[in-house]
């Protein structure tokens, strides 16, 4: 493994404290003060490198984490796997990881299993050997506090510049050491405009499915990274090129191979544009409706075989929905917060076909109502449900609590309203046949 290190000096990079969080400067020259050294590692670095706000600040060092919680007041030790020092400043979190040895020399603290995936390694080590456990050659330069120089031990910096995500050593082995690192090779190419490397890509290929030995509550939380970050559309489909898809979303995926009477299947699609478009505008996304747009196909798939087999419409939609998130909770651990908040979006869909009476002034106070209705709205824009019944939920929700009432009236009362009720409520009986009609 080549060990020759190339330092950037202060005037050959662009990083400057000015860039840096105040409160990780003080973690950098207090650890400093008290004789150890310090540097900025990882993400932040290479975001720096790109003149990019950094997510996080994460700090490396010499000092073991009791000597590290001895420097600072206001730090806790976290992680039974690895130990990490976490110094709070009030909602900033500095990440303080001592050096940790690894490399090609394994010892007894360092256990693979069968598959060559790393189960452990908490042994403390040097820079040098630091270096060699961390993913990609663009998230291992290093900052350096005392000379403001970057160091590089594995051409990284070259890389940054190229664009290139490379695993630092042989790609396969470090993909099976650890499968979610191809999921980070996605999500970073997808941020950072990066290409991966052609041999991390082949050996992708090679071992996608290994993804599914990692426990369930990890790919979760690697999901929402993947999907709550405003490039939603790029990763999927990214994920879907290299056969990651389907280890995160297995029903998903068999739902997008059977297309909807010759149309492949938008919806998705349009909520991940959606997605991705909320957050280029700085509006909030929730991890249950996009995890609903992801399922609600396949629950549609599955209440229709049931259907055909004469069991009940609501019972059908309820245990399609049940058999699909018993399935998608095997492999990402969606939290029950989250599946009971998608079963109510989807549960809430042919309620909106009830266009009279006190229903409609009803659902509108349903706590997931909004959600409900962007999501009827996303169906209605997909050719899944009426986009007239859509409009007038519009209208609906928008008017006033007199208007409402026209609205609503029944429709033998309505002759002089000019609303588009009577085309709706001939409509009802179309849009119902595709949802539960509880
Ligand atoms: P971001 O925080 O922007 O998502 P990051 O690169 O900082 O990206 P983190 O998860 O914060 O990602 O990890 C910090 C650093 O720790 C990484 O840059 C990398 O050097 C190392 N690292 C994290 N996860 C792994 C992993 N699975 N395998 C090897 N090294 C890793
Ligand atoms: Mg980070």
């Amino acid at each position: 493994m080549n060990s020759g290190v190339r330092i950037y000096t202060r005037s050959e990079h662009c990083i400057s404290r000015k860039q840096i969080s105040d409160n990780a400067l003080k973690v950098l020259y207090q650890l400093q003060k008290a004789g150890f050294d310090a540097y900025l590692v990882g993400g932040c670095v290479r975001d720096l490198l790109l003149g990019r706000e950094p997510k996080d600040f994460d700090v490396a060092t010499n000092a073991e984490p009791e000597q590290v919680r001895k420097v600072f007041r206001n730090c806790r030790l976290i992680g039974r796997r690895f130990r990490l020092a976490h110094v709070h400043f009030g909602r900033e979190v500095i990440e303080v990881a001592t050096f940790r040895g690894a490399g090609e020399a394994r010892n007894d603290d360092q256990v693979l299993n069968k598959e060559g995936r790393l189960l452990r390694d908490n042994v403390y080590g040097t820079i040098e050997e630091d270096v060699w456990r961390r993913d990609f050659t663009v998230n291992a330069l290093y900052y350096n506090i005392k000379d403001f120089s970057v160091v590089d031990y594995t051409s990284g910096m070259a890389d940054h510049k190229a664009g290139i995500l490379r695993l630092i050593g042989d790609p396969e082995t470090r993909f099976r050491e650890d499968p979610v690192r191809m999921l980070r090779a996605v999500r970073f190419a997808v941020k950072l405009g990066f290409h991966i490397h052609p041999e991390c890509e082949k050996s992708m290929h090679d071992v996608a499915e290994l993804l599914a030995s990692i426990p369930s509550a990890r790919l979760y939380d690697e999901a929402l990274k993947l999907f709550m970050s405003g490039y939603a559309l790029q990763t999927f489909e990214m994920l879907r090129h290299y056969g990651l898809f389907q280890v995160l979303f297995p029903a998903t995926e068999n739902s997008l191979a059977i297309e909807d009477e010759g149309f492949p299947r938008l919806l998705l699609i349009k909520a991940l544009e959606n997605s991705d478009n909320r957050i280029a505008e700085g509006k909030t996304v929730t991890a249950y409706f996009l995890f609903a747009a992801f399922l609600w196909d396949a629950v549609q798939i599955r209440a229709h075989q049931k259907l055909a087999k004469g069991i009940a419409e609501f019972v059908a939609y309820q245990e399609a929905a049940n058999e699909v998130i018993a399935m998608q909770v095997k492999s990402t651990a969606l939290p029950r917060h989250i599946t009971l908040a998608m079963r109510e979006v989807w549960s809430l869909q042919p309620k909106f076909n009830a266009q009279f009476g006190s229903k409609p002034s009803r659902l509108i106070t349903h706590p997931r109502f909004r959600a409900g209705y962007d999501f009827l709205l996303l169906r209605a824009q997909t050719g899944g449900a009426d986009l007239e019944l859509a409009k007038w939920w519009e209208t609906y929700q928008n008017a006033n609590e007199n208007e409402q009432r026209k609205m609503t009236a029944p429709p033998r009362q309505a002759k002089t309203s000019n609303s588009p009720r009577k085309r709706n409520y001939r409509k009802k009986s179309s849009a119902s046949s595709t949802v539960n009609s509880e």
